[in-house]
């Protein structure tokens, strides 16, 4: 009897205990938490249908990793060697000059040099003299005086006190609403002018600005394609059109609304660089800065020129100066050119300051431009 009792309990222990571990487990399922530990030997036996259908699961889509711009400013260093190849001018003038006891024909030299790197007459004219002077006040062909001398002159002719930052910092509106610094640019097309429009807008990003783009020369598709592929590089949104020839002005405009919109701080708009009479020059950008100006003032043109283009981009320089106020310019591909002289032609001829310049196809070689930096690259 006693046994029966003693057997009796034990099968009562027993099925309490498998009872609690089931009602745990169950538990524990229901309120999500960790499933029990599974036996590693069981490992093997799992469903193979399962397994595969987890390995052909669609992986969650990695997030696009953006670039980050290379730092604004000491790119004209990096960039300093490619600079140096225009710098047969600063070579040239200092080899003359260090002869000492200059003939007129060594002055003839002299000027030739500044005309042929498109210093421009007047700028040639107003050096000459002033070395003139100054070679028979210091009475000495020292070299390292010379050099000293000269680099002094030519950043006179540059300019140095010129304020050359873009004017990218957003502004207060009649409705005391910050509005976007927004900035158009300008140029004929081949100048690089798209180009410097994306690489402009690393520039801003590597200084942490919000930028958004306006793709407004929609005369060419590929245009607009182009600033996507870049803008997309360093998540920048770029506003365009989805029609080929839809009106630039309304592209324009859509970009600085959506610049308010999204609380951005600059932003750019690329134009068509079309040649084209001034007239047709003056009304086309002429609508587009003012369709923009409704939405903010615009605060910044920018002309893109080609610096290997000499007299011509000279002749293209005046005529949009002509049809648009001009703020700033950028000259591009002067790693490609012995014409460095541009910058001070075109400065004299606008009246406005070179701001940035191009010295490669690579998307961060564009850089604020330095006169000390460009000065001393010439002498190099
Ligand atoms: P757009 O027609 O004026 O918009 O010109 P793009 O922006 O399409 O540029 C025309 C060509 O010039 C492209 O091959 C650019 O890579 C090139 N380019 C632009 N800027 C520079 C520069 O500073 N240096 C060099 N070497 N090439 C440049």
């Amino acid at each position: 009897m006693t046994e029966q009792i003693a057997l009796l309990l034990a099968v009562v222990v027993v099925l309490l205990i498998a009872v609690g571990i089931g009602a745990t487990a169950l538990l524990r399922r229901r309120r999500g938490g960790p499933p029990p530990t599974p036996d590693p030997d069981q490992a093997e036996v799992l469903d193979p249908d399962v397994e595969a259908a987890a390995a052909t699961a669609p992986a969650a889509a990695p997030a696009p990793t953006l670039e980050r711009p290379e730092p604004v400013a000491t790119r004209m260093q990096r960039l300093r060697a490619r600079l140096a190849r225009s710098g047969s001018v600063g070579q040239a003038l200092l080899s003359v000059l260090s002869r000492g006891d200059l003939s007129e024909s060594d002055w003839e030299e002299i000027e030739d040099t500044l005309l042929l790197a498109d210093v421009g007459v007047g700028p040639t004219t107003e050096l000459m003299d002033t070395l003139r002077t100054r070679t028979k006040v210091m009475g000495t062909t020292e070299p390292e005086a010379v050099r000293a001398m000269l680099r002094e002159e030519l950043l006179a002719l540059v300019g140095t006190t010129a304020d050359r930052r873009l004017a990218a910092t957003p502004v207060l509106g009649d409705d005391g609403e910050p509005h976007p610094a927004t900035v158009l640019v300008v140029g004929v097309n081949g100048t690089g002018k798209t180009t410097t429009v994306a690489k402009l807008a690393r520039v801003l990003v590597a200084e942490d600005k919000d930028v958004v783009l306006g793709a407004a020369d929609t005369f060419r598709a590929a245009a607009a394609d182009q600033l996507g592929t870049w803008g997309a590089r360093v998540g920048v949104e770029v506003v365009r059109s989805d029609r080929e020839g839809a009106d630039p002005a309304s592209v324009a405009f859509d970009a600085v609304r959506q610049g308010r919109e999204s609380g951005a701080d600059v932003v750019l708009v690329d134009t068509a660089g079309r040649l084209q009479n001034k007239q047709g020059l003056m009304d086309e950008l002429g609508k587009i800065k003012r369709v923009m100006s409704r939405q903010a003032p615009v605060g910044e043109v920018l002309l893109v020129l080609d610096a290997t283009t000499g007299q011509n981009g000279m002749r293209q320089a005046q005529v949009f100066a002509e049809a648009v106020d001009i703020t700033g310019i950028v000259l591009t591909k002067l790693d490609g050119t012995a014409k460095g002289g541009i910058v001070v032609a075109v400065q004299r001829e606008l009246g406005v300051p070179v701001k940035f310049v191009g010295l490669g196809e690579g998307p961060d070689d564009l850089a604020p431009f330095v006169p000390e930096e460009f000065v001393e690259a010439l002498l190099s």
